[in-house]
């Protein structure tokens, strides 16, 4: 098996003319350990250009809008009587919570209305619709036949600076085959709730299945907090769970005998041996909180690692960088604002998000978008009403 292994690995770093020594050549992506569940093809090395402008070779991922025979949901609960996925409340009496009756009514409470008086809770696909009312619990049903590229450097480097992971950042790929992301929006940014289910995912706007956690080791945050939740995946603390973008693997909270890991760096990574690499090697671990995933990436990324055949959405050809569609960075009302100030969406979000973000500075943004002021405000949607 392992010479298999050796001579396939040999084999494409010939073909991308790579003359390295294997020790060194191939220390760190195992380019067979993602799920044949989620493969549509098999992953070939691909020269592609680093964030710091080198040239690499990165592993190129080809998969599905979800693996086969994984199960997903309940996101939004239908009704307030039933019990739908978690999320992580970051107003008033933040924390994370199932989100159920009790959940819905405090933010009722709050003046953040969810549900009608038959306890009947907003809804929108988002996928195919926008949200009507202020305050709705956003799901979205998928799209069979979209795929995701993801490239991953093959031999991980270091970065001088590490990089902050904010809202729907890439943190990486998972073994299972999902793409992770950082934080989902915030209701108070939005007025609408990306429900996220019990393992910490959700369909995005394109269509496709993510998590917004450490998966495989999520049900430790739920014991950490005390909540009576459990994500139907097989749990284990100590396994790699996923490559973050950078190269470098991502396991749960405990190291392989079952200890606190030590040491652990501002972005909860560090050097170690580990299953996969007893020699040692930069990982990262999750954390007990949600989301229980790194903060921040040590290592360099590549270039465009992440694009799918979605209609929108995150990686899509009109969608954000890093946002896109309703609950995912772009507000909703932003499509249509970007269309009467004459530029695409991905530009008026990197105006807006240049120039201050939820603090806007209108004049300095007008400026840069060479319209006035007013034309600016009279544009832009308005914040959600709570
Ligand atoms: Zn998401
Ligand atoms: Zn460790």
């Amino acid at each position: 098996m392992k010479l298999v292994k050796f001579t396939r690995q040999y084999w494409f770093a010939s073909m991308v003319g790579f003359a390295l020594p294997f020790s060194s050549a191939w220390a760190n992506i195992d380019i067979d350990s993602i799920s044949q569940d989620a493969l549509v093809k098999d992953p070939v090395i691909v020269e592609c250009t680093l964030d710091n402008g080198d040239s690499a070779s990165c592993v190129k991922f080809v998969v599905k809008y979800q693996p086969d025979n994984l199960e997903t949901g309940p996101f939004c609960p239908k009704n307030i009587d039933e019990k739908g996925g978690v999320w992580n409340w970051d107003g008033e009496m933040a924390g994370l919570y199932q989100i159920d009756k009790g959940f819905l009514s405090m933010l009722d409470s709050q003046g953040y209305h969810f549900y009608d008086q038959d306890g009947n809770v907003n809804i929108t696909d988002v996928r195919t619709t926008q949200p009507k009312s202020d305050n709705t619990c956003l799901q979205a049903s998928v799209d069979k036949t979209v795929e995701m590229t993801v490239l991953i450097p093959v031999n991980p480097v270091k970065s001088d600076q590490v990089s902050d992971l904010g809202t729907v950042a890439k943190v990486g790929l998972a073994l299972d085959g999902v793409p992770i992301f950082a934080d989902a929006p915030s209701v108070l940014d939005t007025g609408h709730m990306p429900a996220l289910d019990e393992c910490g995912g959700h369909v995005d706007p394109g269509g496709w299945y993510h998590w917004h956690s450490t998966a495989t080791d999520i049900d430790s945050v739920y014991k950490n907090e005390h909540l009576d939740i459990e994500c139907g995946i097989k749990q284990k603390a100590s396994a790699m769970f996923a490559y973050a973008f950078d190269g470098f693997p991502i396991y749960g909270s405990l190291e392989q005998d079952g200890k606190m890991p030590a040491g652990l760096d501002i972005c909860n990574g560090h050097f170690g041996p580990t299953k996969e690499h007893p020699e040692g090697i930069y990982h990262y671990h999750a954390s007990t909180t949600f989301p229980n995933l790194p903060t921040c990436l040590h290592g360099v990324v590549a270039k465009q690692n992440f694009s799918t055949t979605a209609k929108q959405g995150i990686g899509s050809a009109n969608g954000p960088g890093q946002g896109g569609g309703p609950g995912h960075g772009t507000p909703p009302g932003f499509d249509k604002a970007a269309k009467t100030l004459g530029v695409t969406e991905k530009e008026l979000m990197k105006v807006i998000m240049d120039n201050g973000g939820r603090k806007l500075d209108i004049s300095a943004a007008a400026k840069d978008l060479g319209v006035t002021e007013t034309q600016l405000k009279n544009a832009l949607p308005k914040p959600p009403r709570h």
